[in-house]
């Protein structure tokens, strides 16, 4: 949405004016789960907002694996290489849309070449993914180091003819992570990915990500984002959807408004919401739905949502617009709630 040039992911477009995209990286080893199973939870994934997902490609033996997810995806996969320019020719060879390499670990600059040699033969996009706990040695500020980096790698990039690039210059820390992002803005037109890594459990990474993410974004910086956290990847999904919601840069899904619970509540909010959130936010409709607590102050409170579900003892209640429309039992509190929104 921001950056001048675009790369292409297997269509999709990152940067330019394309809308901010999201990723995230699945959490387990290949083999760990079933294909199928993987599919289908990133089948979930994109419905809540997700554009792309990263895969750890660390050996030969992954490369099966890889590639049947790569042909069955819903969305393109990235493979993540470390170390070894052949798992980032291998992974190209497996159907990756986009690789993740930090040149720096790939050791003598031929390696380098052999991956963008792939990258342009098979039309695959190279992300050069910068940590900056593993930059060169060097004196002087991360920020400024980091940038330099991915200015050289990006020059060696053009020199073979190749741009289909997206940066990343990562930190654990968000001011340094923003400097080097607006830095490297300042002095490159190519695409950005933004995000703040190792950023602690859901809560602290979904505050710190927030401050830092949300304040370049809000200055035309970062045009794919990661809310990474030691969590659930439904949850670094769900944030960074709501990052963008919260921004205006995407009024895809549905607004969930939610009572924190007090001690007159008698409707399990917390339990109604782990149930169904993914189910909400995979609606493709622009209204808000409230999940309040009690029949007392809940429908006076969500009398704004679209939609609202409160309860007391076995029964539930829905609001449309702030109105009675349902009265149903407990056990069927979320089918009725979709089914209402569906039929609107
Ligand atoms: S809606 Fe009811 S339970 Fe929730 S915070 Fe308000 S008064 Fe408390």
């Amino acid at each position: 949405m921001f950056s001048e040039k675009s790369a292409f992911v297997k269509g999709i477009e990152i940067g330019g004016k394309a809308p901010v995209r999201i990723q995230t990286m699945y959490d387990k080893p290949f083999g760990a789960e079933s294909t199928e199973s993987i599919i289908s939870h990133i089948g979930e994934l994109k419905a809540m907002g997700c554009s792309l997902i990263r895969f750890a490609f660390a050996s030969k033996s992954d490369a099966p694996y890889f590639a049947q997810i790569a042909e069955h995806s819903p969305i393109p996969v990235v493979a993540d290489i470390h170390f070894d320019y052949r798992m980032a020719i291998l992974a190209i060879e497996s159907g990756a849309g986009k690789i993740r390499i930090n040149p720096g670990n790939i050791g003598a600059e031929w390696k380098t070449r052999e991956i963008v040699k792939a990258a342009l033969d098979h039309g695959t996009a190279i992300r050069i993914g910068l940590n900056s706990g593993s930059l060169p040695p060097g004196s002087g500020k991360v920020p400024v180091r980091m940038v330099e980096s991915a200015l050289g790698y990006i020059d060696l990039f053009e020199s073979m003819g190749f741009g289909n690039t997206v940066v990343s210059l990562k930190s654990s820390d968000g001011a340094e992570t923003a400097e080097a992002a607006r830095l490297f803005a300042s002095q490159s037109g190519y695409p950005q990915h933004i995000g703040v890594t190792e950023a602690g459990d859901s809560v602290t990474a979904a505050v710190r990500s927030a401050w830092t993410l949300g304040n370049l974004l809000s200055s035309g910086i970062g045009d794919t984002i990661r809310i990474s956290m030691t969590g659930s990847i439904d949850d670094e999904v769900a944030a960074a959807s709501e990052l963008l919601r919260v921004t205006g840069l995407s009024r895809k899904g549905v607004r969930i408004v939610s009572c924190p619970r007090c001690g007159r509540h008698t409707f399990d909010t917390i339990g109604f919401l782990w149930k169904n959130r993914s189910r909400l936010l995979a609606l493709d409709k622009d209204i808000t739905v409230a999940i309040m607590g009690c029949l007392v102050n809940g429908p006076g409170e969500a009398g704004y949502a679209d939609y609202a579900i409160t309860g007391y003892g076995d029964k539930v209640y829905i609001y449309r617009k702030g109105a009675l429309c349902l009265k149903t039992s407990s056990e069927d509190a979320s089918n009725a709630l979709f089914e209402v929104i569906a039929n609107e």
